[in-house]
Formats: C-alpha cells, sequence, structure tokens
C-alpha cells in the first residue's frame, strides 16, 4: 500500500550534533545589516578588522544559509529548548509499543543520538538473561527516571493547522507547536496552511534541525485549479517548492483526475475531503487519494438520489451546512455503506475522521466552556470562535437542542462504521482540525484519542491509530512505533492512558492516592527525533504567553 523507504523531507534533513549549531547571537544578528555591525563593532575597538575578527568559514557558511532561511520569515519563532544527546537512558518505564501489543515494564531504552538503540528489561528476570541494562546508566549522558511512569511512541496529529494569526491577530509563532509538543504530538501533516507552503517548508527545516521548538512537520500543500492544465502545473509547483502532499479541493471531474495523476508522478499522496459535491468517495478510490479526512463523501456515497435536504437550503451558509451535513449518515443505506466501506478499504484509503472538530454540533456549550481555556486559549483565537457569519467554522447562531440531537444521532452512526471499516482491515487515524470551531490545538488531539475510544477502539487501538497508523498513512517506515532502530520518538506520561487518556492532558487528572487527593499526569517530556523537551515547561511557556496577551503585552502585528 505504501512505497516502503521512501521518507519525507522532513526526516530526511537532520543534523547530527545540535552544538554545531550557530549560537542564537548569530541568529539575531540576520535581522541588522551584518556589515553595519561589523563596521562598528571594529570602529569603537579602534582595531583595524584582522582575519581574526571574522568568524570561521564555516560558522560562516551556516550563518548564511541559517539567514537565507529566517529572512524569508517575518519574524521565526523562538529557539529550540529542546536537546538531543549521544546516549539518554530512560529507566523503569512501562512502554506501549504502539503496534497494539500489551505493556510491558520496567523497561530501560536507551537512545542514541536520535534512533532508539535498544530496549531491554530494568530488571534481570528469569527470561532476561543478560538483555539487562547493567551498567548502561553510566555511560548515558542523560538519565530520565520514568518510575512509575508510560512511555507511549510520539503522537501523530494528521490534520494539525498551523495558524499565526486568528480572526486578523497575530499569536505567537511557537504558540501552536508548543501546544502541540506539549501533549506529546511528535509529527504532524501539515493540510494546507493559511501562512503558505514556503512558511511551513522552511519550518519543517527548521524543526528538523532542532532550531525551534516544533513537532517534525509534513507540510501538504491545498490544491484547488480550473481547469486539468492549471491542475498539473499546480502540482508540479507545488513539488518544486518541497511539498510532500496535497489538501484537494475540487468539484470537476477532469480537473480531478489531472490532479491525480499528476500527483502520482510527482510521487505526491493526496488527502482530501470530498465536501458536499458532486463526487463522494467512491470517486475518491478511484482517484487513487491516500486519505479521506472527516467523512464527507461517506454516507453520501451511500445515498439513494441527492441530499435530502430543507427547500430553503443554501450551501453558502454555514450554519445551513453544518447544521443538515449532521442528518447525513441516517440518511444512508447501510447495505450500500458496508459496500462503500469495502470500496475505500481495498482501495487503501486512510479514514482521518477529526470527530472531534464537530463536537460543538452535538454538545455546543461543553465546547464553549472547556476547562483549560482560562490558561492556554489565545484571545485572538477567542475571537475567532466567536459566532460571526464571516468566518469559517463560526456558525452557532439559533443552534438548538433539535440540531444537537440530530448530530448527536449522526455521531453514533459515524463511530460504528469507522469501527466497523477498521474491523474489516481498514486503516484509521487520529487528527484534530484545531483552530476552528471552540478547539484548541494539542487540547482536541488528546479529546480526538477519546473519541476514538468512544467509537469502540481499545485503548491499546486508540494509541495505535495515534502512531503507528499516522506513520503508515504518511509513508514513514520508521517512526510511530518503540523499537530498536527505530527515530525516538515518545511521549513519556505521567500515569497510564490504557486507564485513562485524560492523563495525556496538559494538567491531568486529580486523583486519590494514599488517602490524599493528588494531581497526575500530563506528559513529562516529549522526545523528537531523540531530543529531550520538558513538556511540562513548554506549557507553561505557553501560559505566559495567554497571561501576556491577556494583560495588552501581546505580540506586535506582522
Ligand atoms: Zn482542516
Amino acid at each position: 500500500m505504501e512505497s516502503p523507504g521512501k521518507k519525507v523531507f522532513a526526516r530526511r534533513i537532520r543534523t547530527a550534533n545540535p552544538a554545531s549549531l550557530p549560537p542564537l547571537a548569530t541568529r539575531v544578528q540576520c535581522t541588522t545589516p551584518r556589515r553595519g555591525r561589523q563596521q562598528s563593532a571594529a570602529a569603537t575597538s579602534g582595531r583595524s578588522s584582522t582575519n581574526q575578527d571574522m568568524p570561521p568559514f564555516r560558522t560562516l557558511a551556516l550563518t548564511i544559509a541559517l539567514c537565507a532561511t529566517t529572512t524569508a520569515l517575518a519574524q521565526p519563532p523562538a529557539p529550540s529548548s529542546g536537546q538531543r544527546y549521544n546516549r539518554l537512558l530512560i529507566r523503569n518505564a512501562m512502554v506501549i509499543d504502539g503496534t497494539g501489543n500489551p505493556v510491558r515494564g520496567p523497561i530501560d531504552i536507551l537512545v542514541e543520538g536520535s534512533t532508539i538503540r535498544s530496549i531491554r528489561m530494568s530488571r534481570a528476570t528469569e527470561f532476561s538473561g543478560t538483555q539487562v541494562g547493567g551498567d548502561t546508566a553510566s555511560r548515558a549522558d542523560r538519565v530520565i527516571d520514568a518510575t512509575g511512569m508510560y512511555v507511549m511512541p510520539g503522537i501523530i496529529d494528521m490534520h494539525a493547522h498551523i495558524q499565526f494569526s486568528r480572526a486578523g491577530k497575530s499569536m505567537p509563532k511557537d504558540y501552536v507547536y508548543k501546544l502541540l509538543l506539549g501533549h506529546g504530538v511528535t509529527t504532524i501533516r501539515e493540510p494546507g496552511s493559511g501562512e503558505g507552503l514556503d512558511t511551513m517548508v522552511a519550518h519543517a527545516r527548521l524543526s528538523s534541525e532542532n532550531r525551534i521548538s516544533a513537532p517534525a512537520i509534513v507540510p501538504y500543500a491545498t490544491a484547488g485549479a480550473n481547469t486539468p492544465a492549471e491542475a498539473r502545473a499546480l502540482v508540479r509547483s507545488i513539488k518544486q517548492k518541497g511539498g510532500q502532499g496535497l489538501k484537494v479541493f475540487v468539484n470537476r471531474t477532469d480537473v480531478w483526475e489531472a490532479l491525480s495523476e499528476e500527483a502520482k508522478a510527482q510521487g505526491l499522496p493526496i488527502a482530501t475531503d470530498m465536501k458536499i459535491q458532486e463526487h463522494d468517495v467512491l470517486d475518491a478510490a478511484r482517484f487513487g487519494i491516500r486519505t479521506i479526512e472527516h467523512w464527507y463523501g461517506v454516507p453520501d456515497a451511500a445515498i439513494v438520489g441527492p441530499q435530502d435536504f430543507p427547500a430553503d437550503y443554501n450551501y453558502e451558509d454555514e450554519l445551513d451546512r453544518f447544521r443538515w451535513a449532521g442528518d447525513l449518515w441516517r440518511q444512508a443505506d447501510s447495505a450500500r455503506l458496508s459496500a462503500v466501506i469495502d470500496t475505500m478499504i481495498a482501495a487503501g484509503i486512510t479514514w482521518n475522521p477529526t470527530f472531534a472538530i464537530y463536537e460543538a454540533n452535538r454538545d455546543l456549550r461543553r465546547s464553549q466552556t472547556q476547562p483549560w481555556f482560562a490558561d492556554y486559549l489565545h484571545p485572538a483565537l477567542r475571537e475567532n470562535f466567536e459566532p460571526d457569519p464571516a468566518r469559517h467554522g463560526s456558525y452557532f447562531f439559533d443552534w438548538t437542542t433539535a440540531d444537537e440531537v440530530r448530530w448527536r444521532n449522526n455521531y453514533r452512526i459515524w463511530m460504528r462504521w469507522v469501527r466497523e471499516f477498521a474491523a474489516r482491515g481498514g486503516n484509521v487515524t487520529v487528527g484534530s482540525d484545531a483552530g476552528f470551531i471552540y478547539q484548541l490545538y494539542g487540547f482536541t488531539t488528546i479529546r480526538e484519542m477519546e473519541l476514538h475510544q468512544e467509537a469502540g477502539f481499545h485503548p491499546l487501538e486508540v494509541i495505535r491509530n495515534a502512531t503507528f497508523n499516522g506513520a503508515k498513512a504518511l509513508g514513514l517506515s520508521n517512526t510511530g512505533v518503540i523499537r530498536p532502530g527505530y527515530e525516538a520518538d515518545l511521549a513519556i506520561v505521567d500515569g497510564n492512558p490504557l486507564h485513562n487518556m485524560k492523563f495525556l492532558y496538559a494538567g491531568g487528572m486529580t486523583v486519590h492516592e494514599n488517602g490524599q487527593a493528588v494531581q497526575r499526569g500530563g506528559v513529562k517530556y516529549t522526545v523528537k527525533d531523540g531530543i529531550v523537551f520538558d513538556a511540562q515547561q513548554l506549557l507553561a511557556d505557553v501560559r505566559a504567553m495567554i497571561q501576556s496577551a491577556n494583560t495588552g503585552g501581546g505580540v506586535a502585528p506582522d
């Protein structure tokens, strides 16, 4: 189904040793004319410029390369707080390997550079023999004691929009990245950013070189065209700019065909949501798409005749669109749906359902009052969520009890078919689509996992959907599993997510221990490509950003 061994750009470029990167000061200089600064330094010191004042050639070359990257971005995110080690030892961990296997532990995980080198029992047992960790601790240059913690593969969010502004107002550039990393997300597929493909490709590179605190980014580009020729040219230009895939919105068969043919020739996978249009998921199967986003096009393929909307329905009115979309699963014919699901599986389509992004439709008040908004919701995003007919996803005018009931029923049928799709061998993944409809980055990824559990997936399967299955869908053959030789993409969690997915949320949960109410949970460390991030520090950084924004500090507009 996938082409193994084909690694994406974000994973290919990797700097072996972060110490070889130029210091931050060098980067700051990039924003000011270098010659001017050098001249004034020489003038104040009263010395003539000598070779000693010049940076060594290698540093200079790096600096020029970096400046070329950063000047393309008006205001880059803050420098990375993560560090990679020659030998990192994670001791006494309970391990959820991501494939659906049961938990094992306590285990010592040895990471060398960016790669998991060995996985061994922490204590000698009758079976472990010479496999016990032994003296590895003394040779490690960083040891994390994970006693009482659970280690799972880093989460792959298959639908993570990167946004630097909402409602026309800027947010700090590392706000979204830190919320994701702080929740154990180590890889994202960016499904077409409003910030532009060039910026996303540049950030993918900065992330892979540990210059910013961000998950590994697989940048897709939004692709829409009016003619077949336009479609082919667009696909080629996306490939040339470094795009790793396409998010396609097209409503014409000839354009779809040209686009998918050219995408195949260029080796770019296609993600699509079929919206409510003349094509459905059966066409998607014919076009050879890789992933179906959300669910549009699935029930549609099983409805006899057109969708049964009220006579005064207008697709361009988002309230109409989202209100009545909630009825499509009820309208679908079960026998036909069963055949549609089989066709999707036979075509190798991954289903990325994004349950959480529609949750306000079934429980508006719950979504509007999520407990983490106080500390983590940026005022620009808060404003974006307010009902406004001019904005995407802000359609809650006169949202009724009847609407919520329709959507609850919709979810029941939808979830049953996603579960059935997986039971028949289909690949299901976790994607959040946060940044719209009261859904906050990072938190929504975890909420999505809770909703997979609600859909009937065992918690081990939920974690597999969020890790191993995402890697499969992206064609990443060496992440998403905790296994020697794989990239060290890990979430170290203070609690057992199989017992309670809520342990993955920032702030965790209150539990009862030894007669005391104590707070447990949260991701303690996120390890991306062997780079260790203090997840709790990243979340503290975000809280500081929000505090500053709420008290008027904010960020300068771009
Ligand atoms: Zn989206």
